[in-house]
């Protein structure tokens, strides 16, 4: 256990009694909730002698009375014995290998007990799969501050434990909880149950310890306190402002992972807004932070993307990450785009060299797979065609032409003012608009440009 722990750190929990132990009556799990793939995987590993509980979010989830997103199972096992016990496994990950079992549809993810020096809960961040780490996570920190010196951070592959070593190297006490179904009881062993209680995000040990090791951990703050809305504990918002600019040295990959966790998981808007308090969007996404305090308009169109999204997944409905960037990233592309356009920059060029600048920057810190960066262009190209309203069915065929659209009434909700642009497509779509599009009062300069005629009207016409 931490010797600096502050005060109402783990330093207050029981050690030498082992963990606290929670009966039915008391953790009040409905079986119901608790998948059976799960407890199958558990106890295959119990038959084969080893311990074995479900852990961390499944737990935490069950405990809350919410049904768990997947479970996760912790073993004593090494991962060749896990994998040697279910025909439909895999070991995944390269510097602390976990294995997945495939069950029906369900991958439940295996992890052997970690010790001490384990590497941190990262994901590959070239698979982005499987819990293990990246050398360069926190060597490329940019800047350190007394407290969260970048030294000795270098961590070795899997170092297996006891599941008390396992417990301590989970990052939140409520995550650090282990159910063992066949005594059906929860094992605690910190203050996982209390603080689920009192609703608090209260770090394993010494915040800004534990944010130095693997400063992603401050991103996984921010999702559970919007997530679970849970108040983080205060020494972790003291560390999160000593350390946060740590989180500037993570790899680009694992970030992308942790972006969309964290932004498309249904609580985007209010994340947002915790991200901004604690000055952490600005570290993710400078360009932008910089282009909504210009324009505090843009900013509008940040949290709107975010609200649609989080009511989209609400409804069931998909959402895809490149609108969500395509939003994220309009306010500096925009911005730079004038720029160019005030050198002399043609639109369309201002706007394709615009793109690659703002997009060029931004995947240094956070990478964009093509196939998101790809339609996020497309979306941007798309709205100078959608404010011109020329060659409606054209554009309507577009395979990005809902995105396209969806976006340009984002911007007029956001306060942009599009001549009525997003009415017009609207009963354009509805049929009540007519054939050939009476050339519009929006975006006279585009109206001069060159016509295409292939098809001719008639093909485009409503
Ligand atoms: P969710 O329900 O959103 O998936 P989760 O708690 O299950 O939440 P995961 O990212 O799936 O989150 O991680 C599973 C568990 O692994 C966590 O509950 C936590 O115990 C542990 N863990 C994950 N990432 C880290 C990390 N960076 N540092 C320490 N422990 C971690
Ligand atoms: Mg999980």
């Amino acid at each position: 256990m931490n010797q600096s722990a502050p005060p109402g750190s783990l330093s207050d929990a029981p050690e030498a009694t082992g963990p606290r132990r929670y009966g039915p009556r008391e953790h009040g799990i409905t079986p119901e909730l608790i998948s059976q793939d799960a407890l199958n995987v558990v106890r295959t590993l119990r038959g084969a002698g080893f311990e074995s509980y479900l852990v961390g979010g499944c737990v935490r989830d069950l405990l809350l009375g919410h049904p768990p997103k997947d479970f996760d199972v912790s073993t004593s096992a090494h991962p060749g014995e896990v994998h040697a016990l279910f025909r439909r496994s895999r070991i995944v990950g390269r510097r602390f290998q976990i294995v997945h079992v495939r069950s029906g549809r369900e991958i439940i993810e295996v992890s052997t007990f970690r010790g001490h020096h384990s590497p941190g809960f990262d994901s590959d961040p070239e698979t982005g799969e499987g819990a293990d780490g990246d050398e360069d996570t926190v060597e490329r920190s940019s800047q350190e501050s007394a407290v969260c010196a970048t030294s000795g951070m270098l961590l070795r592959d899997n170092v297996f434990g006891s599941v008390e070593e396992d417990a301590l190297r989970r990052d939140f006490t409520v995550n650090g909880l282990y159910y063992d179904p066949d005594a059906n009881v929860v094992l605690d062993f910190s203050t996982g149950v209390e603080d689920l209680g009192s609703k608090l995000l209260r770090v394993v040990g010494d915040p800004a310890q534990r944010f130095q090791e693997d400063p992603v951990r401050m991103i996984r703050a921010i999702r559970f306190a919007a997530k679970l809305d849970f108040v983080i504990d205060p020494f972790a918002v003291a560390a999160i402002a000593r350390c946060r600019q740590l989180i500037e040295g993570v790899a680009a990959a694992r970030m992308f992972d942790e972006i969309l966790k964290l932004l498309l998981a249904g609580k985007g808007e209010k994340t947002f807004a915790l991200l901004e308090h604690h000055r952490i969007f600005e570290l993710l996404f400078p360009a932008t932070a910089d282009a909504i305090r210009r324009a505090p308009l843009q900013r509008n169109l940040v949290t709107g993307a975010l609200r649609n999204s989080d009511d989209r997944i609400a409804n069931y409905k998909p959402v895809t990450p490149a609108f969500l960037f395509a939003a994220l990233l309009w306010p500096p592309m925009v911005r730079r785009m004038s720029l160019l356009e005030a050198r002399g920059e043609p639109p369309i060029a201002a706007l394709h060299d615009a793109a690659a600048d703002v997009i060029g920057a931004q995947v240094r810190l956070i990478t964009i797979p093509r196939r998101f960066a790809t339609p996020m262009r497309e979306i941007w190209e798309l709205q100078h065609r959608l404010e011109s309203r020329r060659s409606p069915m054209r554009l309507a065929a577009h395979p990005r032409f809902r995105a396209a659209y969806d976006f340009l009434l984002l911007r007029e909700q956001a306060g942009e003012d599009l001549a009525g642009a997003g009415e017009w497509w609207t009963r354009q779509q509805a049929g009540e608009e007519p054939a050939i599009p009476r050339a519009p009062d929006a975006a006279p300069a585009r109206r001069r440009r060159r016509r295409r005629s292939r098809g001719g009207a008639g093909g485009d016409g409503g």
